[in-house]
């Protein structure tokens, strides 16, 4: 069976005009970084589930994404991640979300899905967690970089909450998740982020929220949301872009497009796998980094 990986690092009204020729090709840099890291795992037949993981810390240890160091801030200019893993053989996902203290939260999610009786531990909890298992803790402002304190002063300035990419500037960045089916045809996902700009401290998106930004079921597909939580946690888009292929019939590719197209404009995207390989990008945002690796080749792209 052949595996396919694929990665997001963001969706949003990604500007070309902003995005300078330097800006981009560092992106794609990173992008091709987490895609090899993931990839490793799958050509040496590992599980979906390390390659997930691998391709996101790769992307979490970039300032150059909205994820670990670097994450967008709150309205008061603090850092809150949130993170989920999702296990589709199992059916069993663990999450954090509110953290302020864990370097890299994907970890801190996948410690919650395989030594806990829980799903989604937050703020301090989370942080404990962590602590106790040995994860790398850093001090909350360690995360928190001179761009992230402009940024988030403009948008209070501005009263905007938004998407990271949707403030239209050079120092836009995103979100990343990664799903991944193996060659035992077993589904994982993954997902980081710090939310998005000028958020109320507390609120949480979809990213943690299983079902909403992050999904996997092997019966029918895995996968990572980024865009605007609100909408992904009402619409429940992971969950959903599942029921339409197991109730629904739907292939892959039908079912993601059909739920992206019920979103309202610029919401964001998803990227999705089935246990077939066949993997789906749809956004209906301007634009969303984004990269993929299968059977079929390797792409990374933006718009
Ligand atoms: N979906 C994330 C959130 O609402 C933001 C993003 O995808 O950039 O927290």
């Amino acid at each position: 069976m052949p595996y396919a990986l694929a990665i997001h690092g963001g969706a949003g009204l990604i500007r070309r005009d902003a995005l300078t020729p330097e800006r981009e090709a560092a992106c794609s840099v990173v992008l091709h970084a987490a895609l090899d890291a993931g990839e490793a795992i799958l050509a040496a037949g590992g599980p979906s589930l390390e390659a997930v993981q691998a391709a996101v810390l790769v992307l979490e240890d970039s300032p150059l994404f909205n994820a670990g160091r670097g994450a967008v801030l709150t309205g008061a200019e603090t850092v809150e991640h949130d993170a989920a893993v999702m296990c589709g053989r199992r059916r069993a996902a663990g999450a954090v979300t509110g953290s302020t203290r864990i370097r890299n939260p994907i970890l801190a999610a996948r410690h919650v899905l395989e030594h806990t009786r829980h799903v989604l531990l937050c703020g301090p909890g989370a942080d404990t967690l962590a602590s106790e298992a040995g994860l790398a803790m850093v001090e909350p402002s360690w995360f928190v970089t001179p761009e992230r304190v402009e940024q988030v002063r403009r948008a209070v300035r501005e009263d905007r909450f938004g998407l990271d990419h949707d403030s239209g500037a050079d120092d836009a960045y995103g979100t990343v998740g990664a799903v991944a089916c193996d060659s035992a045809g077993h589904l994982a996902a993954a997902t980081s982020t710090g939310g998005m700009v000028n958020q109320r401290p507390g609120r949480v998106g979809d990213t943690p929220l299983i079902g909403a930004g992050t999904w996997a079921w092997d019966a029918t597909c895995a996968v990572s949301g980024t865009g605007h939580g609100e909408l992904f946690v009402h619409r429940h888009v992971g969950a959903r872009i599942s029921d339409w292929m197991d109730i629904g019939g739907l292939d892959l590719t039908t079912a993601c497009d059909r739920v992206i197209a019920e979103l309202p404009a610029e919401a964001g995207g998803v990227v999705a796998v089935d246990r077939h390989g066949n993997i789906a990008m749809p956004f209906s945002s301007a634009g969303m980094f984004r990269g993929a690796v299968s059977a079929s080749g390797r792409t990374v792209a933006i718009w």
